[in-house]
């Protein structure tokens, strides 16, 4: 039997149609701005995907680039000027920056009201507290995988393999919320495999293409396969493949493809998360 395909695109469609019917009911258009220091391509390439994704479901965008050799001065004096910009509901620094400039004084310095990406220390906190606003846009947007597609969720056990603070931790605490029985495997974890196949829902967020392999996943397993990994066939051609293996479908009951899976959620989330703190910025939340 093959996994049930668990598409990303069309789930991504319905929380951008969401997160667009919402932004029709505020007073302006929601704003987001996106600061990005120097030309690495993977960001130039991230950063353009989200301004064009924010035009397509008729929200604004701003991209704002400072060079390679800007001082973390200099990029702190830009986020301040956007935090007290009325104009600008959601503010993101697309990660990584520049090795000299420390990414947790950016992260901390954003205006938690307008911080889309869910990084600052107050947004974590109530995330684990038990009061999510803005959370991080990976693991918000499996969220809303799992529920379009109407997984149970209360009561089951997840194991989540990786602990990052983007994807890995934050999903655990959303998936604690949602009252699941929650663990967290990384790479000191002893026997992966006995962890894994006691999960009803296995989230994989690792980075290392075909760890999870069949044996490891319990039959009819929800898999939410994270992993974006750049390889290179026999015949020298790139594919993007995920961190679990390919035969997982024929053991798994529902199954995130890669490409195709949760990656669109992602950005899809992004701009959920920015009528989210324009609806916020609206209703007065957490005035300073
Ligand atoms: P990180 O490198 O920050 O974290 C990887 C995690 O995997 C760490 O917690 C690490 O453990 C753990 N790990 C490493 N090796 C093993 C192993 N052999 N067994 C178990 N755990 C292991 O990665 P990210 O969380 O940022 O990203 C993970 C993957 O998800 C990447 O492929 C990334 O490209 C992808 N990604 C996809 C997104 C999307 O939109 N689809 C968005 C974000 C990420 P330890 O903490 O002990 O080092």
């Amino acid at each position: 039997m093959s996994a049930r395909v668990l598409a990303g695109p069309p789930t991504a469609e319905a929380l951008l149609r969401d997160a667009a019917q919402r932004a029709g009911r505020l007073p302006a258009v929601p704003h987001l701005a996106i600061v990005r220091v120097g030309e690495d391509p993977a960001s130039v390439s991230y950063v353009r995907g989200k301004a064009r994704k924010a035009g397509e479901v008729g929200l604004r965008s701003t991209v704002h680039v400072l060079p390679e050799t800007a001082s973390q001065a200099e990029l702190l004096a830009l986020i301040a000027a956007l935090n007290t910009d009325d104009d600008v509901n959601g503010l993101l620094v697309q990660l990584p920056l520049p090795a000299h400039i420390a990414e947790a004084a950016v992260l901390h310095a954003i205006d938690p009201r307008k911080d889309v990406d869910g990084f600052h220390p107050l947004n974590v906190g109530e995330l684990w507290a038990g009061r999510p606003s803005l959370t991080p846009c990976t693991p918000a947007g499996i969220l809303f995988l799992l529920r379009h597609h109407a997984i149970p969720l209360s009561g089951t056990r997840a194991v989540i393999v990786g602990r990052s603070s983007l994807v890995g931790r934050p999903l655990a605490a959303l998936l604690l919320e949602a009252d699941a029985t929650v663990t967290v495997a990384h790479s000191r974890t002893r026997d992966l495999g006995s962890v894994t196949r006691a999960a009803d829902l296995l989230v994989v967020a690792v980075g290392q293409p075909g760890l999870i392999t069949p044996d490891m996943v319990k039959p009819g397993a929800t898999v939410i396969d994270v992993g974006i990994n750049r390889v290179v066939d026999a015949q020298g051609k790139g594919h993007l493949v995920g961190d679990v293996h390919p035969d997982v479908a024929g053991v798994a009951g529902a199954l995130t493809p890669v490409p195709g899976g949760v990656g669109p959620l992602t950005v899809a989330q992004l701009l959920a998360n920015t009528v989210h703190a324009a609806e916020l910025q609206a209703a007065g939340h957490l005035q300073s």
